[in-house]
């Protein structure tokens, strides 16, 4: 209902406050498992001592609710004195390990890290105890990436005085030099690949914090209007639902040459995902497939390129032109290519990334890791002399304020997040993200019923939340690197080491 979420008075307004957004499941998957017997007398001994409020009393209740046992920081508790199962004067309360919570997941997205992401999109800060919150166990990648950081920050910086910005447009021509306030914005994610209210929760947060959000291939839906200033629009092979009005609405315009998840392979949206509004949205058949071609046909040279950008610069001549490539070998000529064509931004799509819908053997096996694909493009711009004349954005695999770190002391600027956003509103990398209804989240999934399993309120103040811990995080390492803005990070690779190389402490 378009007309009537855009009368929606002050909808659009979204603050960026910090407020409590719990899990929408009774049962929250934590590592451990807290269990109070049928001789609990409802003393409220276990609510009064617990630091990690696992125990909660609703006021005027008299019993005590089931232990939410996600907070729960485990044995580590013992010995600090506020801990439940030593202090039940009835000896109600036992705790152990949750086998459920080690079959989340996979290398890359550790149980650790969902669950700290979502931790921080309950609070909206870092978890405080017992999860690792900054790398993965892939054994490779950027988990095996360190920071190097000084003995002590410079005296005199100031968190506070720590600026997150980023800069777009860097090419001092006659558009707007827009800025964003974080370093990161919000990947493709199509109408048709993600349900509506997932989509909408991620406008209103990109609006909220001053960053961008990305429409994906699969068209421009009206309810995103009130948030068109924070809103990219993606023009890929399929142009589905590719109009000069969607063009001129956006103040970013991207072309999606390729996704580093599955380079040399088009989009693919099975038919069970093409609803009625979907098929509509696309100008497709219900219950058909939908194919996006690889490549661009009418794009083989930089030439033809230069005439892409060409069209859609005149088309809308306020917005910014990116333009989005997997990481083949000879990236660094994709990259120079790209400016020289009118870029403002090239956005390299490294191998790690992409969801459930992405098939394995593309995402392992193809493109070329992204941390390798940055360090090329930027020493190569850096050589061309035109390093500072267009902006370098990564993804493919970001999942932490570290992951941003890394990449941007590699030599980006900044970079484009997916997967961290589907976690804060509750996906468990269960890999079904490609069936109609498959998604048992409600997250990628267009099917009526489903979608609202995400509201839209919840869904915005979780990724609010997550917004808020990423950037204490990031400002936190900036500051112990002794940094005052994360444009000062770029291309530090000093400030980084590798375990292969330089083995740290436990290595
Ligand atoms: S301390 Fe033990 S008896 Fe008291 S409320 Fe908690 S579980 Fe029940
Ligand atoms: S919970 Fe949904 S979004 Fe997450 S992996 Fe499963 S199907 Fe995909």
């Amino acid at each position: 209902m378009p007309e009537e979420f855009l009368d929606r008075r002050g909808y659009a307004d979204v603050a960026r406050d910090v407020r409590p957004a719990l899990p929408r499941y009774r049962n929250e998957i934590g590592r451990f498992s807290v269990h109070r017997a049928s001789n609990c007398i409802a003393c409220g001994r276990c609510v009064e001592i617990c630091a990690h409020d696992v125990h909660k009393r609703p006021e005027g209740y008299r019993p005590v609710t089931r232990p939410l046992d996600y907070r729960c920081i485990g044995f580590d508790c013992a010995g600090t004195g506020a801990y439940c199962i030593d202090a039940c004067p009835q000896g109600a309360l036992s705790l152990a390990s949750n086998p459920a919570f080690d079959t989340l997941g996979d290398r890359r997205w550790t149980p650790d890290l969902i669950a700290s992401t979502w931790r921080m999109a309950e609070t909206g800060h870092a978890p405080r105890h017992g999860m690792e919150c900054e790398t993965g166990g892939s054994g490779g990648g950027f988990d095996r990436i360190r920071i190097r950081f000084p003995e002590a920050p410079p005296a005199g910086l100031r968190r506070e005085d720590i600026s997150t910005k980023l800069l777009l447009n860097r090419r001092n021509d006659s558009r707007p030099r827009l800025a964003i306030d974080v370093p990161w914005y919000g990947g493709g994610m199509s109408f048709g690949s993600t349900s509506i209210n997932t989509i909408l929760s991620r406008a209103r947060t990109a609006k909220a914090w001053n960053t961008l959000t990305c429409t994906g291939e699969g068209g421009y839906v009206d309810r995103l209007i009130p948030y068109a200033g924070h809103v990219i629009t993606q023009v890929a092979t399929g142009l589905f639902g590719v109009r000069e009005e969607t063009i001129q609405r956006a103040p970013v315009v991207e072309f999606k040459y390729a996704q580093g998840a599955k380079p040399g392979l088009g989009g693919h949206l099975l038919g069970d995902k093409v609803t009625p509004p979907v098929a509509a949205m696309r100008e497709a058949v219900v219950g058909f497939p939908l194919f996006s071609p690889f490549p661009f046909h009418s794009v083989y040279s930089v030439e033809d390129h230069k005439k892409h950008i060409d069209w859609i610069a005149h088309v809308n001549p306020r917005g910014l032109i990116s333009a989005k490539v997997s990481t083949p070998v000879d990236v660094d000529m994709v990259a120079v290519g790209s400016y020289y064509a009118g870029a403002h931004i090239v956005h390299l799509d490294g191998s790690y990334g992409g969801t459930g819908a992405a098939p394995n053997i593309a995402k392992k096996n193809i493109a070329m890791p992204i941390e390798y694909g940055i360090s090329r493009v930027h020493r190569f711009l850096m050589a061309e002399g035109i390093r500072d004349s267009i902006t370098v954005i990564a993804s493919g695999g970001i999942r932490t304020p570290a992951d941003i770190v890394k990449a941007i002391a590699l030599g980006a600027d900044g970079v484009v997040i997916g997967t961290a956003e589907l976690i804060a509103v509750g996906c468990i990398r269960c890999g079904n993200c490609e069936s109609g209804c498959g998604c048992p989240r409600g997250i990628t999934t267009t099917a009526t019923g489903y979608c609202d399993k995400v509201s839209i309120d919840w869904g915005t103040q979780r990724l609010v939340n997550l917004y808020n811990a990423w950037r204490e995080m990031l400002v936190d390492i900036l500051y112990r690197l002794g940094l005052e803005s994360v444009s000062a990070l770029r291309g530090r690779t000093d400030l980084l080491f590798h375990l292969d190389y330089e083995p740290g402490d436990g290595e």
